[in-house]
């Protein structure tokens, strides 16, 4: 039984370490944002004392990719 859930688990690693880096390899053009993950939109929420109200917030969408998911390699 241990190895079963061994190999469920290393499955489920490549799966989740393997998708970004094949889903970069297809799409070499415009790389998914890594800011908002591709969904365009973020939801950021954090102390940042750089701010005036002291934290950093951010909602709706994304200022990296303007929305779009994805951002120019440069
Ligand atoms: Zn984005």
């Amino acid at each position: 039984m241990t190895s079963l859930i061994l190999t469920v688990a290393v499955l489920a690693i490549i799966a989740l370490v393997g998708t970004p880096i094949i889903r970069r390899m297809v799409g070499a053009g415009p790389l998914v944002c890594t800011r908002c993950d591709g969904t365009g939109d973020v939801n950021e929420n954090w102390p940042d004392p750089s701010e005036p109200t002291g934290w950093h917030r951010v909602t709706g969408v994304c200022p990296k990719c303007k929305g779009k998911g994805r951002v120019r390699a440069r």
